[in-house]
């Protein structure tokens, strides 16, 4: 039997383990971490395309019932203007939409449902390099042990070790001008529909917010710094500091921030947004990146995860059909790239949008609801709509972005 080494053990990790599995490979997971992670990141959403794609393997179930539905985002400017809605994916055929998750809740079961079919997670296992080997690959990992496999699969994030074995000079990751922030608020009164997103463009800072089905609101804010933060700078500041600041940020706005952020419980930490627009070489020899190692977008775009999961569904189906791997990875790239490569852009546009200035401010109010309005149901279509077929065979003459 084939065997992979899948690195990390987030999102594309577990989900490429699994779809390796089913490809007929024996998979080992290795994650640096030693226990489960109180992951960076306080909640997300995951698409339909990401729910369909977990489909595509059997295991959708593992998100029904973890967090809530999320069908709607409307945007306001600060002063309370409506500056138009989106969906968030037309529904799957029995009418699942996409869902905003606890962060840990998503590893947690992605990861149990790996164990559950037998897969070895290892934790503990920090991986340093790889070298290529008679058939296969070599892995060291920093505490001096090794393993080999046929092949090695990268999904250790954004800031990759496996990329940077596969290329030294692969670009950093890119810093994009806004921070992030978020929480959980007790039940109150916000005028906010339930389950849907209320995205407000305040003068100073962009504020998120969605009512629970227990009434509790989870709420982002993204205030902007136009330099990135200096290593340890954030994990500095206070939780003080941080109401202070944000209290700042909003105060004297039409909005319910301020008595949200105060009723929040609990320390506040926040953390600088990156994101990777073209990473050059996705592999070489017997390894490759996926996800966030690959191509990480900024949160704005509101699809990482579910781009991390399409991605391993698409790399289990290449691995599969084409036996020998350069094939297969050059076939993976060929349907994967200008996606995952065009969410990465909007992601990034959505995020500067965040941090615009006073003339930037005048032009994005007055444009954003044609934008919605013109673009609204495309893209979604495009984006939300994407399927993948499980069973449909990979050629090595697959055409880009089709399965
Ligand atoms: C603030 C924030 C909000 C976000 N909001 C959303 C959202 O609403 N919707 C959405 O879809 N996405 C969102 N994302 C993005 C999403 O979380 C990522 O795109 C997704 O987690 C990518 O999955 P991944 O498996 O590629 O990487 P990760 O989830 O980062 O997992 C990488 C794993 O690799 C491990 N690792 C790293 N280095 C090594 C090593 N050397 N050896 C072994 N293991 C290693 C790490 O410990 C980690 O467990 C958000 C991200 C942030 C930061």
């Amino acid at each position: 039997m084939r065997t992979a080494m899948v690195v990390g053990a987030g999102v594309a990790g577990p989900v490429a383990a699994i779809a390796l599995q089913r490809a007929g490979f024996a998979p080992t997971v290795f994650e640096a971490r030693e226990g489960a992670a109180d992951e960076l990141g306080a909640f997300l959403t995951l698409q339909v395309n990401g729910i369909d794609a977990l489909r595509a393997l059997g295991v959708g179930h593992l998100v029904t019932g973890l967090g809530f539905p999320t069908p709607r985002m409307r945007f306001r400017s600060g002063s309370g203007k409506a500056l138009g809605e989106v969906s968030t994916g037309a529904p799957l055929p029995d009418g699942t939409i996409g869902v905003t998750l606890r962060r840990s809740d998503l590893y947690r079961a992605l990861r149990d449902e790996a164990r559950k079919l037998g897969i070895p997670i290892e934790h503990g296992r920090r991986f340093a390099d790889a070298r290529p080997q008679a058939g296969g690959v070599r892995a060291e990992f920093t505490d001096g042990s090794t393993a080999s496999a046929d092949v090695l699969v990268g999904a250790d994030g954004i800031r990759s070790r496996v990329r940077h074995v596969i290329d030294p000079s692969a670009a950093p990751a890119r810093y994009v001008p806004v921070l992030n922030i978020g929480g959980y608020a007790p039940p109150q009164e916000t005028g906010a529909v339930p389950g849907e997103y209320e995205m407000v463009f305040d003068k100073r800072a962009f504020f998120g917010y969605a009512v629970a089905p227990d009434g509790g609101v989870w709420w982002f804010a993204n205030p902007p710094q136009c330099t990135e933060p200096a290593p340890g700078e954030l994990a500095a500041l206070t939780t003080e500091h941080w109401r202070d600041r944000l209290r700042a940020l909003f105060a004297g706005d039409r909005t319910p921030a301020c008595a949200i952020i105060d009723s929040t419980p609990g320390e506040l930490v926040g953390w600088a947004t990156h994101d990777l627009p073209s990473v050059r070489r996705w592999h070489r020899d017997r390894m490759i990146v996926i996800g966030d190692a690959a191509h990480a977008t900024s949160p704005a775009s509101g699809q990482g995860a579910s781009m991390a999961i399409e991605d391993a569904v698409e790399l289990g189906r290449c691995l599969r059909d084409l036996p020998e791997p350069a094939a297969a990875f050059a076939a993976y790239e060929r349907l994967r790239r200008a996606r995952v490569e065009q969410v990465v852009a909007s992601g990034a546009r959505s995020s500067s949008s965040k941090a615009a200035g006073p003339v930037g401010r005048v032009l994005r109010d007055a444009f954003l609801p044609i934008v919605l309005r013109r673009q609204g149901a495309a893209v979604a279509a495009w984006l939300h709509g994407h399927h993948i077929d499980w069973d449909t065979p990979v050629t090595t003459s697959v055409p880009a972005g089709h399965g």
